[in-house]
């Protein structure tokens, strides 16, 4: 595959004043030639940086490219194209699908996983995509069943709710592409190009990852961006490597149980929730919902009522900083004979706990190590559940179970505080 590395910033932010963007030296080793040893790292050999601002600074330091084992290619743009003008001067020499980076975003990423999901179905191009802990002023997107389905640019509307899913600015794309890309003119992929792939009605694909991807950003958020480079966090978060996650229960531990009306107007987050969800993101656990909603079987609510919900719950975790790395949820439920229940969910599934589907699932898709992972729920299912899959486990609430968990706490935020005590 080859790859487009988008090399033309500027360094203002950061108070550069001799060097482009993407050269800014990341624990002594500039940010671009990071990226190049990961893209060789998954055999990419073939590299075209697309550079404007003090382009012999990097033709000078890459030259062929040679030094490092790949095959490079500069292009210098005469203007400003944005990121998707400057793409169509090598149109011609993209026959084939392609990735795209953005010089100034440092990550570590399992390039081989992404490739696979875009080979999975057709489309225009694969948008790696994750939630980040600043939604409210992020431009964000909506998915479903693995597809593109909006984007909401910012200012958001206030009064909405929206999903926490932002584009981390990595894209596998096929020349199609190029169809709605014009000529010499300033054009960006967020901007410009995706909505209108969006609106001919061709697909753009969201692969989720929770690997560390993070613009360079300013001159104060930079030191913590280096610091994590330096302790190895950017790395470890590779999908490569297992990663340990707390699953979490929904009602009842992060919101209010809502019994028989589990709809957006009833919904409550629980005291401390926020500063518990953000002591996991920045724990290196994995944040994930896994929650029974039997009701959109049984006919009470709707998928849009759930989605609702989550929405709700993620625009409020985001207001703090917060994320969630994914939410599961079974529609499921096993008893037929109801009236206004849905036929086709009424049925024996795999994810409904106390069976262990929703956390299998969430390990296959985010390479987690179950047995250094906790289960926290205020249920006997939850608990079930948890162990079924291999986890350790801890009961919130009050309640008395005949499931002994590993332990049990009042709340939430007692529980992770509990566990994050343990990882130390
Ligand atoms: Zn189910």
């Amino acid at each position: 595959m080859q790859l487009v590395i988008l090399a033309g910033g500027k360094g203002t932010r950061l108070g550069l004043t001799d060097i482009p963007k993407p050269m800014c030296p990341i624990e002594g080793i500039p940010q671009l030639e990071r990226q190049i040893l990961l893209a060789k790292k998954y055999g990419i050999e073939e590299i075209f940086l697309l550079e404007g601002y003090l382009a012999h600074v990097i033709s000078d330091y890459f030259g062929n490219g040679e030094r490092f084992g790949v095959k490079i290619h500069h292009i210098v743009e005469q203007a400003p194209l944005g990121t998707a003008g400057a793409l169509s001067l090598i149109k011609d020499k993209l026959t084939n699908r392609f990735m795209v980076f953005y010089g100034d975003v440092v990550m570590d990423f399992d390039i081989e996983s992404m490739q696979k999901f875009d080979e999975q179905e057709p489309s225009v191009g694969t948008l790696l995509i994750h939630p980040n802990n600043h939604p409210y002023d992020s431009d964000l997107l909506e998915v479903k069943d693995d597809k593109i389905i909006a984007f909401h640019t910012k200012p958001h509307d206030s009064q909405k709710n929206y999903h926490n899913l932002v584009n981390a600015a990595v894209y596998i794309l096929s020349p199609e592409i190029f169809e709605f890309i014009e000529n010499g003119k300033q054009q960006d992929f967020g901007k410009d190009i995706f909505p209108k792939v969006l609106q001919s009605g061709k697909i753009l694909r969201g692969y989720k990852s929770a690997e560390y991807i993070k613009d360079m950003g300013t001159k104060d958020r930079l030191p913590k961006i280096c610091e994590d480079v330096a302790k190895g966090r950017v790395k470890r978060l590779n999908k490569k490597n297992p990663r340990p996650a707390i699953f979490l229960d929904r009602d009842g531990v992060l919101i209010k149980d809502m019994d028989k009306n589990p709809v957006v107007e009833n919904f409550e987050l629980l005291e401390d929730v926020e500063d518990a969800i953000k002591k996991i993101n920045q724990s290196g656990y994995l944040a994930i919902v896994v929650t029974n909603q039997p009701m959109i079987a049984k006919g009470f609510v709707t998928f849009s009522d759930v989605d609702d919900v989550h929405k709700k719950l993620e625009t409020q975790l985001g207001k703090s900083g917060a994320y969630l790395d994914d939410i599961y949820f079974c529609p499921h439920h096993p008893d037929k004979g109801y009236e206004g229940e849905i036929p086709e969910l009424k049925i024996v599934c795999d994810c409904r706990k106390p069976k262990p589907g929703m956390l299998l699932k969430a390990a296959q898709d985010y390479h987690i190590d179950l047995e250094k992972s906790w289960m926290i729920g205020d249920r006997e299912t939850d608990i079930k559940a948890g162990r079924a899959a291999g986890c350790k486990t801890i009961l919130v609430g009050d309640m008395q179970s005949s499931e002994k968990a590993n332990y049990q706490y009042k709340n939430l935020s007692a529980a992770v505080n509990y566990i994050l005590e343990q990882q130390k």
